[in-house]
């Protein structure tokens, strides 16, 4: 199988090759020519197998340039050892007819971890397959999150080093503490005096000097990226839809080919495009829900076929989804128009020109036909949180209660009654304030030690280990620079 950008440029390549690329030097995203099937043998051939059993057989159809060895060390490196807290690394946790899919069991209590565990692992072994010599150094700058899911990740990985940046005073405490004890010989962790558009602006300066880079590659230096268009941080994703629906099958809940739903809180469309992915190979899907918050700017495109990201900006108790550029949707376009390159082109231009395209009829009842979306705002998803606690004394982070509520808010419109996996994508414990708030716990001068320890009265959970041992754990990167002092940062780290 191989990969072509969405932009219709020249290049063919194997999955090695993309994933190493990231970005397609067209500036589309790296797409499968052909996606592959699977029948109901398949899927029930899953159900006794180990969640790193189920990744190997579905990324084998996709990274068909990998060897089944290569494959299963990857897997085993990622999901393996004491890195996740759940023996079935995304377990599945059933009330009636609702289904949450935890995706928050690894080292940084979110979804990022299932993701970022396995992409340097497909990196590295791409770099000694496609017998690349130079060194690979990521760069990330980080509103927080993804930071810490990438050191992670990329920790003591052989041939790559990595770089973060975040904003000296746009994280939290507990994001900070998480990057400034990081861990590893090849990480490090510096903090830009500015806001997280300065620390990605400066990222973006660094990637575009082309001198720079020139330099850095004679000395046997590559940068690339590990955002969430790179198709290794995708192809991950694809197979915890599986995953569930094997389990969901052993806990007799459906029967093999009954269709379900997957309820999905979106950002940049990532998440619930692996659920496409799934859905396009055989995976029994019906709808796929697109959950949003105040930032609705999917919610009109998937309702109008219009997308348009000239509209005001807010900040929620949901960060992770407050985002007014979805980038993976446009391998969504790919896809729908049949490889109509020329005209996903024009779209993006018309994106980067004018903020906003519009798709047309035809394209949007495609659409449509298997997404179906709705938007939640933080009074309601605050409600949804306490709501599922009085019934079932579950406790939902923020991203997971939009979701919810927005699978309700689908059953009640459509009258739908299929089975639903609300797709749940971080701790409770790591949105403790937002949470323990619409618990109606007074927050008020509780510091993040407190907040966590307050919390864990309500779940059933504990704190996961990782974040208590930040109470102690020592501080390995202070260094803080100026947004111009970056590169310098970066010349000195790798030279
Ligand atoms: C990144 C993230 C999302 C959004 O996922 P996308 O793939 O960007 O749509 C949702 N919830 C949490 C907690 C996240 O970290």
């Amino acid at each position: 199988m191989n990969y072509i950008s969405t932009r219709g440029n020249e290049q063919i390549l194997t999955s090695a090759q993309a994933i190493i690329a990231g970005i397609a030097n067209d500036g589309g995203l790296f797409v499968p020519t052909e996606l592959p099937q699977i029948d109901l043998d398949f899927i029930a051939g899953l159900t006794e197998l180990s969640y790193q059993e189920r990744a190997a057989k579905v990324l084998a159809k996709f990274l068909t340039d990998y060897t089944e060895i290569e494959i299963k060390e990857c897997v085993n490196r990622a999901y393996g050892g004491q890195k996740f807290d759940a023996d079935d690394i995304a377990p599945v946790s059933s009330f009636d007819a609702e289904h949450v899919l935890e995706l928050w069991h690894g080292p940084t209590s979110a979804f990022k971890d299932m993701a970022l565990q396995l992409l340097p692992q497909l990196m590295s072994t791409a770099l000694k397959k496609t017998g690349e010599k130079n060194d690979i150094v990521i760069l990330v700058a980080t509103s927080g999150d993804t930071g810490k899911a990438a050191l992670e990740g990329f920790k003591d990985v052989d041939q790559i080093r990595i770089i973060v940046f975040y904003p000296e005073t746009g994280v939290s405490k507990i994001q900070r503490l998480q990057m400034v004890t990081q861990e590893g010989g090849n990480v490090s962790v510096v903090a830009v005096n500015g806001n997280f558009d300065d620390a990605q602006t400066g990222v973006k300066n660094i990637f575009g000097d082309r001198a720079f880079n020139e330099k850095l590659q004679a000395h046997g230096v590559q940068l690339s990226s590990a955002n969430s268009i790179n198709w290794g941080r995708l192809v991950p994703q694809i197979v915890y839809y599986f995953s569930s629906y094997a389990d969901l099958l052993k806990k007799n809940k459906i029967k093999l080919g009954e269709k379900i739903n997957f309820c999905v809180p979106t950002g940049n469309f990532g998440n619930i495009l692996a659920g496409y992915y799934a859905m396009n190979m055989g995976l029994p899907i019906n709808k796929l829900i697109c959950a949003s918050n105040a930032n609705n700017v999917l919610t009109d495109f998937l309702q109008s076929g219009i997308y348009n990201k000239n509209r005001d900006f807010y900040k929620t108790i949901t960060p992770s989804m407050d985002i007014l550029i979805s980038s993976n949707l446009e391998r969504l376009l790919y896809h729908i128009s049949g490889g109509k390159t020329a005209q996903i082109a024009a779209w993006m231009r018309d994106l980067a020109q004018k903020g906003s395209y519009d798709v047309g009829p035809d394209y949007l009842a495609q659409i449509q036909n298997v997404f179906w979306a709705t938007w939640t705002d933080d009074q309601k998803t605050q409600a949804k949180i306490q709501a599922i606690y009085k019934d079932k004394q579950y406790v939902v982070d923020t991203h997971t209660a939009v979701a919810w509520q927005a699978a309700d808010d689908y059953k009640t419109v459509t009258g739908d009654t299929a089975q639903t996996v609300i797709v749940s994508t971080a701790s409770p414990y790591k949105f403790n304030a937002s949470v323990l708030t619409a618990l109606g716990v007074d927050v008020t001068g509780l510091d993040e030690f407190a907040l966590l320890d307050a919390l864990a009265a309500y779940n059933a959970a504990m704190v996961p280990a990782p974040l208590a041992a930040l109470r102690t754990a020592p501080v390995l990167h202070s260094t803080v620079c100026a947004t111009e002092e970056m590169e310098h940062i970066v010349e000195k780290t790798i030279l």
